[in-house]
């Protein structure tokens, strides 16, 4: 097998197909050299070889060494220099590279193949020894740190302690003869952490580093960052070798990061940040504050320093020339890498650019709309996942606010929460269900799980393209980057602003559309649902074939489901009717009757509430469909749990405190979950559902009869596990159903079907179909009666379950497809044979999971319903579904 494939020079042994094989890096660098942008000459070792790596314990087989050698035979005959030449020495970049970015790989180790003898020939060739000593001090440095794993501390501060002795505040200001000592320094440091001498050999450094790229596959910073996202352990990683270019060299070089389009917002306007006289990482590290790519950039922002367009006119005309070949080449928004060098541009990486939900939209519709892409393209590039985003509130423009730092918009979204100066603090007070702000001068890969953790995220230092902004836009989390006037102690766990202080728990707000910071809660406002996102909703709505429906209870719900785009109510849930304040006392006085007719007084003073709690969902969704669900919890749950609340419910309720307690003591269940609830309510008191099958025909005929657009009403009978179940309540409902429409002269349209949430119900669906009219998966309760898994319980194991890939996802979030999937199947199956017109949908949290939607849209249910805040996810995920 070959390992290694060339690129650059007119060669290109891949492409960026071959992402799976050569890493994202690997592919697109060959792409670029492909269609003739300048890419400096190198090879990738593929994923494939990572994968042996680690069947082989560890290390490469001895065939690699020929074809490395190969590779860099490649690149010295397009450079003319020869590795671990003395007198022009060619240097290397080693690079890590997997199919998806990933932070928590081993960094980027530049300037591979100096020692204490190339360095002078680098000088030499270069005419610059200032520059040949600064690349080889950054190398020692880098490759300590990245590749021998020494604490990087010591390194850092030598630099600081070199500028502070000669004053300076910048690293470009140190001499040639600072940096040849720093380098004496670094060397020291490098003996003493390590035991021995700084590898001269450059072939030593070469598989030093190659090494470390496959073994930080395995870091623990891979694995948590692999666990977050899905990426299975099994990809690996390339590593890429390129011949290095400079942007030390001086004024004419540069180094900088780009996007095609505002990955923020998503306008149509290049975006991104450089650095003159400096290398790599410099932009992202926040070591110098980077200058803007555009003009226009840095008249909008206020800022002094030129801009490229300004400072090298020439080279960002062909930069804008790149900019334009890859997005029509790629035909998406790319995020770039470049490096000046001497006037002389160098493409180092393309990538599909990370954004925002609102830029991901906007350059969807867009590229769209310019013919770049179809309709069904745009609707799979954006994420249905990410447009919760967009969906959630911002800060109230109106709000009073004290603003008390600013920083950079790295990613929108408002958050409020406790400050913490740690991850895993904010690891910690996140899973104790506090909402935090995690708060760090800057955030590395290790950072990550606290991120996650946190609401948003506030740096002091870094740009846009800095690690926090980027990590966090990927995480849809709000983060404002680089708030410069804030000064951090972790290890106090204070932050001092404008002489105020902020210590560790107290709340601020953060605004990531527009990078302020305030001190305390902030109130918010909904979003806005016009633009690219109608836009794109229309077209979703144009393939999909799922409905989308919400599960709403009040008319705020629906209101917002409709909004939203629901196409009716997939569950109304009724007990959450009977807690209100001012009807608890009547459910209680029928709970604590003794016997039908103390209840059926009780249940008439409900009727009315009941019936005007329908009134105004059917109002909202006049003419659509709704499903109800009539009463399921165990009636336990609407007596009181604290002893200082029975004396006060015992006299509202007209009974002594002897008989509530009492009656309270009969109705506690080991396990309610499986207990008295459900159908087996409407079984043991059949007049609880007659009053609201009453209500909600009631409600019908007054809503037809007021405004001309009946209601669809779907009665949904809870917990069903026998046809005979089913078939006693519908006899209710029937009943109820035609007395009401003898009462009131007139019919209204409705269907009377189950929920599927038990395993014997899916198997026996065959035979309930012949009753019930639909049916509704209750995916929440199926879960957990299939799995023998309490919801409410499983947080303490379900974590471990997940890291051992004992089911892929949480259960729970995500529909076990090969478990509870094929129960849904089977009973979607059965049921239709019975009654192949029956409407089938789901209802649980599932129904707003677009790898659950898939599945719905797969085993061809009619609809799925979510919270109303999920149907737009909803509407994409169905119609991604039926691309
Ligand atoms: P990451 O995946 O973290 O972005 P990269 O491998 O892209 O790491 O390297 C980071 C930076 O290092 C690049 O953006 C570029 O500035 C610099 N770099 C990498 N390879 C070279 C090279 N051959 N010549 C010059 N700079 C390089
Ligand atoms: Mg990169
Ligand atoms: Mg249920």
């Amino acid at each position: 097998a070959t390992y290694v494939y060339r690129f650059g020079g007119g060669v290109s042994d891949g492409g960026k197909g071959d992402k799976n094989l050569l890493g994202g890096k690997g592919a697109n660098l060959a792409e670029m050299a492909s269609i003739g942008l300048p890419v400096p000459p190198g090879f990738t070792i593929s994923t494939a070889m990572c994968t042996r790596y680690y069947e082989e314990g560890e290390r490469f087989p001895d065939s690699l060494r020929a074809e490395v050698a190969a590779g860099i035979a490649h690149i010295e005959g397009i450079t003319g220099k020869r590795f671990g030449d003395a007198a022009d020495p060619l240097l290397v970049s080693v690079r890590s590279g997997a199919r998806v970015s990933m932070p928590g790989m081993m960094d980027t180790v530049l300037n591979l193949g100096l020692n204490d003898e190339t360095v002078l020939g680098l000088a030499q060739a270069a005419d610059d020894e200032r520059f040949a000593w600064d690349s080889y001090r950054r190398f020692i440095q880098m490759y300590a740190d990245v590749v021998l794993e020494l604490d990087h501390g010591a390194f850092e501060e030598a630099l600081e302690i070199a500028k502070e002795d000669n004053g300076f505040t910048l690293d470009t200001e140190l001499s040639a003869d600072h940096l040849k000592a720093l380098v004496v320094e670094y060397k020291r440091l490098v003996e003493k952490a390590w035991g021995k001498p700084f590898p001269q050999d450059v072939h030593d450094q070469l598989w030093g580093a190659v090494g470390a790229v496959f073994g930080s596959w395995q870091s623990e910073r891979a694995k948590v960052y692999r666990r977050l996202n899905d990426i299975p352990a099994d990809w690996g990683t390339a590593v890429n070798v390129q011949a290095m270019v400079f942007g030390n060299m001086g004024d004419t070089s540069a180094t900088g990061v780009a996007f095609t389009r505002d990955p923020s917002k998503g306008d149509r306007a290049y975006y991104g940040e450089f650095l003159i006289n400096a290398q790599g990482e410099d932009v992202v590290a926040g070591i110098r504050t980077p200058q803007y790519l555009t003009r226009a950039a840095r008249e909008e922002a206020g800022a002094k320093p030129a801009s490229m367009e300004e400072a090298m006119p020439e080279v960002y005309g062909e930069l804008a020339a790149v900019f334009d070949t890859l997005e029509t080449h790629y035909r998406d928004m790319q995020d770039i890498e470049f490096t000046v060098e001497r006037t002389k541009l160098w493409m180092l990486q393309t990538r599909s650019g990370k954004r925002t939900a609102k830029a991901a939209l906007k350059i969807a519709v867009d590229m769209a709309n310019e013919g770049l892409i179809s309709h069904r393209e745009a609707i799979a590039r954006v994420d249905p996942a990410a447009l919760d985003q967009l969906l959630h509130p911002t800060l109230d423009p109106s709000a009073p606010r004290d603003v008390i730092a600013r920083g950079l918009p790295a990613s929108p979204g408002a958050a409020s929460g406790a400050v913490v100066f740690d991850a895993d603090t904010a690891e910690r007070w996140s899973a104790d269900g506090r909402a935090v702000i995690l708060v760090r001068t800057e955030t590395s890969p290790e950072d990550i799980h606290g991120m996650h953790a946190a609401r948003g995220i506030l740096t002091a230092r870094g740009g846009m393209t800095s690690h926090a902004a980027v990590v966090a836009r990927g995480m849809g989390r709000p983060c404002v980057s680089g708030a410069g006037s804030i000064a951090i102690s972790a290890r106090d766990k204070v932050m001092r602003v404008g002489g105020r202080e902020v210590r560790e728990g107290e709340t601020l707000t953060i605004d990531g559309a527009t990078g302020e910071v305030m001190a305390g809660e902030v109130a918010t406002v909904q979003p806005e649902l016009a633009g690219d996102f109608a836009t794109l909703m229309v077209w979703a709505d144009e393939v999909r074939r799922l409905k989308v429906r919400a599960n709403a209870e009040t008319p705020g719900d629906c209101r917002t489901a409709r909004e939203f785009g629901a196409e009716g109510v997939g569950l109304c849930r009724t007990e959450h009717m009977f807690f209100d304040a001012a009807r608890i006392t009547a459910v209680r006085q029928m709970i604590l009757a003794s016997d039908e007719k103390g209840r059926r007084v009780a249940l008439d003073k409900l009727l009315p509430e009941q019936r005007s709690d329908f009134v105004s969902i059917f109002e909202v969704m006049a003419g659509l469909p709704v499903t109800i669900r009539l009463l399921d919890p165990p009636l336990h749950e609407f007596l009181p749990h604290e002893e200082t609340e029975f004396a006060e419910v015992a006299t509202a309720a007209g009974v002594d405190i002897d008989t509530l307690k009492r009656r309270a003591n009969e109705l506690h269940e080991f396990n309610p979950m499986l207990g008295h609830r459900g159908c087996r309510l409407g079984v043991t008191y059949p007049e609880i559902y007659e009053m609201q099958a009453r209500a909600i025909f009631e409600a019908a005929i007054d809503v037809a009869e007021k405004s001309g657009a009946a209601p669809i009403p779907e009665v949904m009978i809870p917990l069903v596990a026998t046809k005979r179940e089913l078939d006693l309540m519908k006899a209710v409902v029937d009943r109820a159903a035609q007395a009401v429409f003898g009462e009131r002269g007139r019919t209204v349209e409705y269907l009377v079907g189950t929920m599927i949430e038990l395993p014997r119900a899916a198997l026996k669906a065959g035979e309930i179909a012949a009753t019930g009219e639909f049916f509704s998966f209750g995916t929440n309760d199926l879960t957990q009666t299939t799995l023998g898994v309490s919801r409410d319980d499983a947080s303490r194991f379900l974590g471990a379950y997940v890291e051992q890939g004992i089911y892929p996802k949480d259960p729970f979030v995500s529909l076990d497809i090969d478990g509870v999937g094929e129960l849904v199947e089977l009973a979607a199956e059965r049921g239709r044979k019975t009654r192949p017109d029956i409407k089938l949908g789901i209802c649980g949290e599932h129904g707003g999971d677009p790898a659950s939607i898939a599945f719905c849209e797969k085993v061809g249910l009619d609809y799925v319903s979510a919270s109303p805040y999920r149907v737009p996810i909803a509407r994409l995920a169905a119609a991604q579904a039926a691309l």
